[in-house]
């Protein structure tokens, strides 16, 4: 008997997969298989957090295909003895999936699944997950492909799929032996959970998404918050992209009767654009796919001589730097596994410039702590606030700026630190200037209930800005520089000098 086997990974939805319509459309017996793969919890961007969140959308997944009589078979271990194991009992003709773009282990390991397919002449068909375009030879019409992509039509789940039988439990947590810590204001998993927070963002709390997508409190109200669900794939970038392309039409169209449709289209304008940016950035991975273990420019990474100094990283890790802002950041992080992009910045630039340390290991921390964690943005965006891609501007943000801008009365602060919660707002971004005795009288002496800041912030910060230009100076980094630039660069023209823009942001 032959068979179809379709490999779920990061897509684990029902609608709009086209490994799972061609499978169907095969009119062969198909074989749904989800596959954890113990090898990689053990990676170092990987925590137990993002292993449950994706077996709760698998879940959800394997509910909505028994819908349509089909089952989604469960299995744990290395992906090349499973389907050993299955082609010995039946035999496979194709394996289907979608192209995965992700951090060094999963290239190595679909590398290997390659080999094996070729060794057993399975031909395994790859689909685009997005607009990230596979083997792509140059960038400059990258932006058209990735848009003709994104302008194909949506297709549903397949009507009739003639599924085999094969055992595989589903496995808690606990079967696998791990434990993720409980996150506050966790998403709900799965499919449906997802198209209700894109109903609720497209038709009401997106309104204001441009206003508030740089603060940390209103980012959480007015934000998509889609990021969880894109990373394992129960909503595509293609569907996303339409709904909004809808919703801004049907605005344009009924302006007189749509309060505020100004500010609307303003909106969901924006945030299409960050749309078409998270394939901008993914796309640099899959063109070069060590980007999780070398830096893109290595001659500016070794210039910098950057070191890990544990105490420094420990106390950036657990939010006790002494910097309220920061500080508060990496609490609700911690807590709730999500931050804004503005916030996700300023905690990298931080550890770049003030703390003077080295990226991997600060992008593989923060890997672990986001529940939407995306290699392709995350290095990509590691790379940047770090300045070891030479093309960027040096992003090295003022905390206490940022503080001040984004949490004005510190309200924030209070809420995520509760050793600051007394302290009055005169104070509250820099808490080491109070008087000793309002310290005493608050029962918050700096020091004691909270730290001194690990360094002077101004200088800490003007003295990394120094070192990264000198490390960015010489002939060789410039070189690789120039090469980064044209591999990876957009192709679009800023619309602003960079130097406003600067000035605008730290
Ligand atoms: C150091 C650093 C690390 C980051 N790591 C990740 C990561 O691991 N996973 C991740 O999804 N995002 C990452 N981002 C980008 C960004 O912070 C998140 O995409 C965003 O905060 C997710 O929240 P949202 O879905 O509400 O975003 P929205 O603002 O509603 O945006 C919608 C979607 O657009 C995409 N998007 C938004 N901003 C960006 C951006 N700057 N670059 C690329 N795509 C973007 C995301 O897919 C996002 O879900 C990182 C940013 C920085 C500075």
């Amino acid at each position: 008997m032959s068979i179809e086997v379709v490999w779920f990974k990061r897509d684990l939805r029902s609608r709009d997969h086209l490994p799972l319509i061609s499978a169907a459309l095969s009119g062969k017996d198909v074989l749904c298989l989800f596959v954890l793969e113990p090898e990689r919890f053990n990676q170092p961007d990987i925590d137990p957090i993002h292993i449950e969140w994706e077996l709760d959308c698998a879940i959800d997944l394997s509910k909505n295909l028994e819908n349509s009589g089909v089952s989604l078979h469960f299995k744990i271990g290395n992906i090349i003895d499973i389907l050993n194991e299955i082609n010995d009992k039946y035999e496979i003709t194709r394996l289907l999936s979608h192209e995965e773009t992700g951090n060094s282990w999963s290239y190595d390991r679909d590398n290997s699944v390659k080999k094996w397919c070729k060794s057993l002449k399975i031909e395994w068909c790859q689909y685009p997950n997005n607009g990230v375009i596979r083997n792509l030879k140059n960038r400059d019409f990258w932006t058209r492909e990735r848009n003709l992509r994104m302008r194909i039509p949506l297709s549903e789940s397949p009507i009739f799929i003639s599924t085999i039988n094969y055992n595989g439990k589903i496995p808690t947590m606990n079967d696998i032996g791990l434990n993720a810590k409980k996150l506050e204001n966790r998403p709900v998993p799965g499919e449906d959970a997802a198209f209700t927070r894109l109903n609720l963002f497209l038709n009401k709390s997106g309104e204001r998404y441009s206003t508030s997508i740089s603060s940390p409190t209103l980012s959480t109200k007015h934000g998509s918050g889609l990021s969880p669900y894109f990373t394992a794939g129960v909503l595509s970038m293609r569907r996303v992209v339409h709904e909004t392309s809808s919703r801004i039409e049907y605005i344009r169209k009924n302006k007189s009767q749509i309060k505020n449709s100004g500010v609307w289209i303003k909106s969901l304008s924006s945030f299409r654009k960050r749309l078409a940016w998270r394939c901008h950035f993914i796309q640099k991975l899959e063109t070069e796919p060590n980007l999780d273990i070398v830096a893109q420019n290595p001659v500016i990474e070794k210039n910098m001589m950057r070191i890990l100094d544990i105490n420094k990283f420990n106390h950036w890790k657990n939010g006790t730097t002494g910097w309220p802002f920061l500080d508060a950041c990496m609490r609700q992080l911690d807590a709730t596994g999500w931050i804004n992009f503005r916030m996700r910045a300023m905690i990298m630039s931080a550890a770049s410039y003030n703390l003077w340390l080295p990226w991997k290991e600060t992008g593989n921390f923060l890997a672990t702590q986001f529940l939407d964690y995306e290699p392709g943005i995350h290095w990509t965006q590691v790379g940047m606030q770090s300045g070891t891609t030479g093309i960027n501007t040096i992003r090295a943000y003022s905390m206490t700026k940022q503080g001040k801008d984004h949490d004005k009365n510190g309200d924030y602060i209070r809420k995520w630190i509760p050793e600051l919660s007394m302290v009055p707002t005169e104070y509250i971004h820099e808490p080491w200037l109070m008087p000793k005795e309002l310290q005493e009288n608050i029962m918050c002496r700096i020091g004691v209930e909270y730290p001194l800041p690990l360094t002077n912030e101004v200088e800490s910060r003007k003295e990394g800005i120094k070192r990264s230009y000198s490390a960015r100076s010489g002939e060789d980094a410039r070189r690789i520089s120039k090469r980064v630039l044209q591999v990876h660069g957009s192709r679009k023209r800023p619309r602003k000098k960079e130097s406003t823009i600067q000035k605008k942001l730290f």
